[in-house]
């Protein structure tokens, strides 16, 4: 690896001056599993690593009065393993066990998770392309390797967000908590997530500076309906070609409230609000979620090897709704 200054801050406040005065130059690392991949291959170059893994303030998850407080840097296994977490967001418990291996969950943290950056095989090899502050996409021409590109939501680049536990997060009305030179700023877990159109070389709105210091999870939809499912080549130890998440309140046989969301499918995971809307007060059926699932896909533009997505997604857009499981699992 090229050389670079490594610094171990103990508290959240060290790290934002490290940060402050490092700039650009400045690299935050979490779990290190995508950052040691970019650093070791060269690609990024930071002059500064700011390790996060010494302060411990920004471990753990904590019940507030309004649900739960989970620091950046829990890591996966530990957000698998939390008693509330199972028994009353077992959504997000899902989605997070469903990342990865049990080795990346031991040292993979929340906050590294929602912060990834994409998987797209030419970006991570170095190719100087439009998220790399290039003007060309490799993967979006006649042959160029796209099979798990995006369907939605494309501007040049068509490279999707990895994440597993982001949709889920979604679902569950999750508050990002940033630390910003400007201070501290809580955003929906929603408005984390940029496309193509904001900033082609970012997936999330973090700037030089900023810190994701923990996730708030309100008591909205503790204990609701969960239904997670996320489609893969390898049934470990690999990424979504896409996934689902929804959260559900019913009453009867009638939706009450929903919140859905999908990844794999654009640049930043996707809340389906025209699903939200089009089925709440309606019946939990198959004849709900077919018409939701259509309604999902509406306006996917499929690149040459990617167009599987579409019935995919309709078809776990569907399933989400139509056959949600009990909120049972532990
Ligand atoms: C082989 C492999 C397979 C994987 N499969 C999956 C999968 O199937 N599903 C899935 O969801 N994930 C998968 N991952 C990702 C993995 O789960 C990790 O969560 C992820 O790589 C990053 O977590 P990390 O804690 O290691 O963060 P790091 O790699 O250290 O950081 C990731 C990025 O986030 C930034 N960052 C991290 N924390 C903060 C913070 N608190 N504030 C500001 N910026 C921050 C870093 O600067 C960096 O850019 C896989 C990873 C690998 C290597
Ligand atoms: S999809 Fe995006 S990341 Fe991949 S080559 Fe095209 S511009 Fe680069």
């Amino acid at each position: 690896m090229p050389a670079f200054e490594l610094y171990q801050p103990a508290s959240v406040a060290d790290a934002q001056k490290l940060l402050e005065q490092h700039g650009r130059d400045a690299w935050v690392m979490a779990g290190g599993l995508d950052s040691f991949d970019w650093l070791k291959d060269r690609i990024k170059k930071p002059k500064a690593v700011v390790d996060l893994s010494g302060i411990a303030e920004l471990k753990g998850i904590r019940a507030t009065s309004d649900g739960i407080e989970i620091g950046a840097m829990t890591t996966l296994t530990e957000v698998v393993k939390n008693p509330i977490v199972k028994e009353k967001y077992g959504l997000l418990a899902q989605g997070a066990e469903l990342a990865a291996s049990p080795q990346i969950r031991n040292q993979g943290t929340l906050g590294g998770n929602v912060s990834q950056d994409a998987r797209c095989w030419y970006y991570r090899a170095g190719w100087p392309c439009y998220r790399a502050g290039g003007n060309i996409c490799y993967a979006d021409t006649p042959t160029g390797r796209n099979r798990e590109h995006a369907i939605l939501g494309a501007d040049r680049c068509v490279a999707v967000n990895p994440s597993d536990s982001a949709p889920a997060l979604i679902a569950l009305d999750a508050k990002f908590v940033l630390r910003t030179p400007k201070g501290e700023k809580v955003i929906d877990a929603e408005d984390y997530f940029i496309g193509p159109e904001m900033d082609i070389t970012h997936l999330n709105i973090l700037r030089p500076g900023d810190l994701l210091t923990a996730i708030r999870i309100p008591s909205t939809w503790a204990g609701a309906q969960f239904y997670f499912e996320k489609v893969r080549d390898r049934n470990v130890w690999d990424f979504a070609l896409l996934n689902v998440a929804s959260a559900m309140k019913v009453s009867g046989d009638k939706i009450d409230s929903i919140r859905i969301a999908v990844n794999g499918a654009a640049a930043r995971p996707l809340r389906l609000r025209a699903v939200e809307n089009a089925v709440q007060g309606k019946s939990k059926s198959a004849e709900t979620g077919e018409m939701a699932g259509k309604l999902a896909v509406e306006g996917a533009v499929p690149l040459q090897f990617n167009a599987y997505k579409i019935p995919l997604m309709r078809n776990l857009v569907k399933r989400a709704i139509g056959g949600v499981q009990e909120a049972s699992w532990a």
